[in-house]
């Protein structure tokens, strides 16, 4: 995908291989991810979606080629030929910029709903408590959840806590916001709730969302591209309407009759 002269973009994969044994995931793969895009990781399990997206949460590293976030390599460099290993202090601030929101919501168990929001900031981000609680507030209110601040995760529904899950990721003000498969580990019932907030923050803020998962008709109205993925490469890539509507490619036809 082309940029703008001058413009930098949020993420650049720059022939990032990964592998998990002798087994690759990703093979040279290249993406741009412009600031402010919406986009949709989509294919068969196993594809790689995943990994992609804990790459850019520094939960794996690339064994090759290079990822940057606003045009800062995430981890490593190359200087003179060689892979350089970044300090921790850099990778840290790098990760200050991307919040993730996981399948199985991970909120610290023994600590309040209010106190999962304000963890990050007030420990990583130095923020002062009493702002922290502001802000926390807010995005519960955001998450339609205003009144369960003194709750603990076990006393709310699987759709709740993924909404608090939400609000803890938005609560670092991230630049980037990750996406992985949010919606499966819920009942049919909640989906809709939890997709319904993440409308109205693709609506109501410029955070640039990169996006695994299975609900083609959320991929569709959230999503201004979508990257078709199959055995570790991008197969296709596109806008929603012509990923959904006109497939070219017979792998994104046949995914998307398995899965619509
Ligand atoms: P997707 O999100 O498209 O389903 P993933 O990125 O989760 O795909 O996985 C891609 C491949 O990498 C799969 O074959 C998976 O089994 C493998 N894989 C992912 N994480 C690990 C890991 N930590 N150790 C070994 N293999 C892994």
């Amino acid at each position: 995908m082309a940029l703008d002269d001058g413009e930098v973009p949020a993420i650049r994969f720059d022939r990032v291989e990964k592998q998990f044994g002798d087994h690759v995931v990703l093979h040279d793969l290249d993406f741009t991810v412009r600031k402010g895009d919406r986009v949709t990781l989509i294919g068969p399990s196993g594809s790689g979606k995943t990994t992609i997206l804990r790459l850019v949460m520094t939960l794996e590293e690339a064994d090759g080629g290079y990822i940057y976030v606003d045009e800062q390599p995430l981890t490593h460099v190359q200087r003179g030929g060689r892979r350089v290993e970044l300090k921790e202090k850099h990778k840290n601030e790098m990760r200050k910029r991307i919040g993730m929101v996981f399948q199985q919501f991970n909120l610290f168990p023994n600590m309040t709903v209010l106190e999962n929001i304000i963890e990050a900031p007030v420990h990583v981000l130095k923020a002062p408590k009493a702002k922290a609680v502001a802000r926390a507030h807010e995005l519960l209110e955001m998450v339609g959840l205003p009144d369960k601040a003194g709750a603990h995760p076990t006393q709310l529904s699987g759709g709740q806590q993924q909404r608090v899950a939400i609000a803890r990721a938005l609560a670092m003000e991230p630049e980037i916001l990750l996406l992985d498969e949010v919606t499966s580990a819920l009942d049919p019932e909640v989906v809709g709730e939890v997709l319904s907030i993440l409308r109205d923050i693709a609506r109501d803020t410029d955070v640039t969302m990169l996006i695994v998962t299975h609900e083609m008709q959320f991929a569709r109205d959230v999503s201004n591209r979508v990257l078709m993925f199959d055995g570790g490469r991008i197969v296709e890539e596109g806008s929603p309407e012509q990923i959904f509507s006109n497939p070219h490619e017979q792998r994104t036809k046949d995914f998307l009759s398995a899965v619509l």
